[in-house]
């Protein structure tokens, strides 16, 4: 029986014990197209559900994250990537008595629009569209969860609640008056941050890109390898890398968890509106942010930009560019629902959307199929 037939605790009655500058289920504002309350799962459990269930969200399985397959297999996908966000943003959001279930929702969907190869792809991409609007990854996931999704009868999409959509149009406003939002969008933020700078070490020490001597250069590392070496003695080179991984990790959170309560006192923050009215609040302390910022400078100079990752990544992109190219000249190669979304939004989008939906080794197969089985196109359309 329906909780709220009954007049007893409302059916998210987990929620009673959130903080009140948690954003709560019964204050949501909805989705687009209305639809009844479900008996017992609240709207972000519900969104939770249809983000796993989309074919967006099951392709990042074979999503480059910062390594494509052809590196090995240790490294992150974007799929193992957003379900360490997930965990990440969930502990945060559960210390902070957040709305985990709003929290798990967001990280499940802030990567799926990712299009294959990772942000090599979005360059190509946003090279390729440059004419009509450009690409980026973020404003794709809403086209996914708006649009281009097909899985319920009543309408396109997945119709999440303004809450997550809020979120990922946060994600693809970069403009630098955003307002301040929900701390459980910050909470995101800051656990994407925090698993890909650690993350990108680990899988680039793991594929031997840097030696874990380059990495001691770096003082945030020195400080975790020897807070570690304190604990354990005689560790091998593979023992000190993941448990200076997980120091890395455990260090920011605690960091961001401190600075957050700090803030959330300091600025008396009782309420949703009150975030809204503050500047950030899950961010790290200015020591952890300079540490940071030595870290992802590392990581653009010597991972990003490693010789081994530069091949891949240009030979990645000059499929994509090649296989836009020959799709704009012969859309009757792509599936119906493309050539028809083409009628109401341009060859050169749909092209991008289908292009965008593809996983890194369709991809190829289709590179192969289009570029190399057909005639040849001019380079650009
Ligand atoms: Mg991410």
């Amino acid at each position: 029986m329906n909780h709220w037939a009954t007049g007893t605790a409302g059916p998210w009655h987990w929620e009673a014990g959130l903080a009140p500058y948690a954003v709560r289920s019964d204050a949501s504002a909805g989705r687009k197209h209305p639809e009844p309350d479900h008996p017992y799962r609240s709207p972000f459990q519900r969104d939770r559900d249809r983000i796993v269930h989309s074919a967006a969200f099951r392709r990042l399985a074979y999503k480059t994250q910062v390594f494509t397959g052809s590196l090995g297999d240790y490294h992150r996908t974007r799929l193992t990537h957003t379900l360490e966000v997930a965990g990440t943003a969930r502990t945060l959001a559960r210390a902070l008595r957040l709305n985990e279930d709003l929290v798990e929702a967001l990280a499940l969907v802030h990567d799926l629009g990712h299009p294959p190869f990772g942000h090599a792809g979005e360059a190509a991409l946003d090279e390729c569209l440059a004419n009509c609007g450009g690409f980026e990854h973020n404003r794709q996931a809403l086209r996914i969860v708006e649009i281009l999704e097909e899985r319920y009868p009543g309408f396109p999409g997945l119709n999440l609640t303004r809450e997550v959509l809020e979120g990922q149009a946060y994600r693809a406003d970069k403009g630098p008056t955003r307002p301040s939002p929900a701390l459980e969008i910050q909470v995101v933020e800051a656990a994407d941050s925090v698993s890909y700078d650690t993350h990108d070490v680990d899988d680039a020490l793991q594929l031997g890109l840097v030696r874990l001597e380059e990495l001691a250069e770096l003082p945030v590392w020195r400080e975790a390898a020897n807070y570690v070496r304190k604990r354990w003695h005689a560790l091998d080179a593979a023992q000190l890398r993941r448990a200076t991984v997980h120091r890395l990790v455990d260090w920011q959170m605690s960091d961001l968890l401190q600075e957050a309560r700090q803030r959330i006192a300091r600025e008396q923050i009782d309420s949703v509106a009150a975030v809204r009215r503050c500047g950030p609040i899950v961010v790290p302390s200015t020591a952890m942010a300079e540490q940071k910022r030595q870290l992802e400078q590392f990581l653009q100079q010597r991972v990003y930009r490693n010789p081994r990752v530069m091949t891949v990544r240009r030979r990645a992109q000059e499929q994509l560019r090649e296989m836009f190219c020959a799709l704009i000249h012969r859309p009757d190669q792509m599936p119906e629902r493309f050539r028809h979304l083409a009628d109401c939004e341009g060859l050169p989008r749909a092209v991008g959307d289908y292009l965008a939906g593809m996983t890194d080794r369709f991809a190829r197969r289709q590179y192969a199929a289009v570029c190399r089985g057909g005639a040849k196109y001019p380079s650009r359309p």
